[in-house]
């Protein structure tokens, strides 16, 4: 082991990572996965959406800003957390109009998919049933704000990534809603459908226009695999060396 690397375990199992990363990033390393919204690989932590949230030494932490430490013990998969997580889903869920089955994104979208996940088929929560604005100037992308989950994943992508600073917050608490950099919606925003903050969207408020069901509803990615399948599958790889 390296001057740079720490020993950390997640869930009783024993890691090596670089002391520089995230819990999430060295779980993820190891094939272990973090259940998470708001990150995405590339882009700075935000920490906003807690569903990435472990007990690190016994504390509650949110894994993709949680440094490692050398020793730390981390619990990931135990039934406190995924009742914290299954919690933080539904409220997602009512707060916006998710109506799956009329969605494009269904079947490719993040937060449909960790329901399924975590075994959530019915919202516990009433509805809010939110009227927030729908854009649809822009002559390639959409915004359906009802299906924001305020995630900040097109800001940061937009401005770390595209090096434009298209898409902010308005208003607080209930009354925060996704906004553009121009008073004439999308449309006068100098976004591009090829940008990366347009496909750093999780769910089905930042749309391509005109490519709606090219790939068949039962055939798209969580379709085929649970959310996370992916990173467990280097564990399991590893298992079979
Ligand atoms: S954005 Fe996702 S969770 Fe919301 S309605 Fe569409 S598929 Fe369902
Ligand atoms: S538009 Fe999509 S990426 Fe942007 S904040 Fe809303 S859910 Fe997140």
């Amino acid at each position: 082991m390296s001057s740079h690397e720490v020993t950390l375990f997640i869930d009783g199992k024993e890691i090596q990572a670089n002391k520089d990363v995230t819990v999430l990033e060295a779980a993820e390393e190891n094939g272990i996965y973090i259940p998470r919204l708001c990150w995405l690989k590339g882009l700075s932590p935000f920490g906003a959406c807690r569903v990435c949230l472990v007990r690190a030494n016994g504390r509650p932490q949110p894994a993709c800003t949680q440094r490692v430490m050398d020793g730390m013990v981390v619990d990931n998969d135990t039934e406190e957390l995924r009742g914290i997580r299954r919690n933080i889903i539904d409220m997602i869920f009512v707060e916006g109009n998710h109506f799956c089955m009329f969605c494009e994104k269904s079947g490719n979208c993040e937060l449909q998919a960790m329901a399924y996940r975590h075994g959530i088929t019915a919202p516990k929560y009433p509805f809010l049933f939110p009227q927030k604005a729908v854009d649809a100037s822009h002559p390639d992308v959409l915004i359906d704000r009802n299906r924001c989950i305020l995630c900040s994943r097109c800001v940061r992508a937009s401005k770390e990534q595209d090096g434009k600073g298209v898409f902010g917050f308005t208003g607080r608490s209930i009354d925060k809603r996704l906004a553009v950099s121009s008073g004439e919606g999308l449309a006068g925003t100098t976004l591009d459908v090829d940008d990366e903050a347009v496909s750093a969207c999780p769910v089905g408020c930042l749309m391509k226009k005109r490519v709606g069901y090219a790939i068949p509803v039962g055939e798209r990615r969580y379709d085929q695999e649970p959310i996370g399948s992916d990173i467990e599958s280097v564990a399991a790889n590893k298992g079979g060396e």
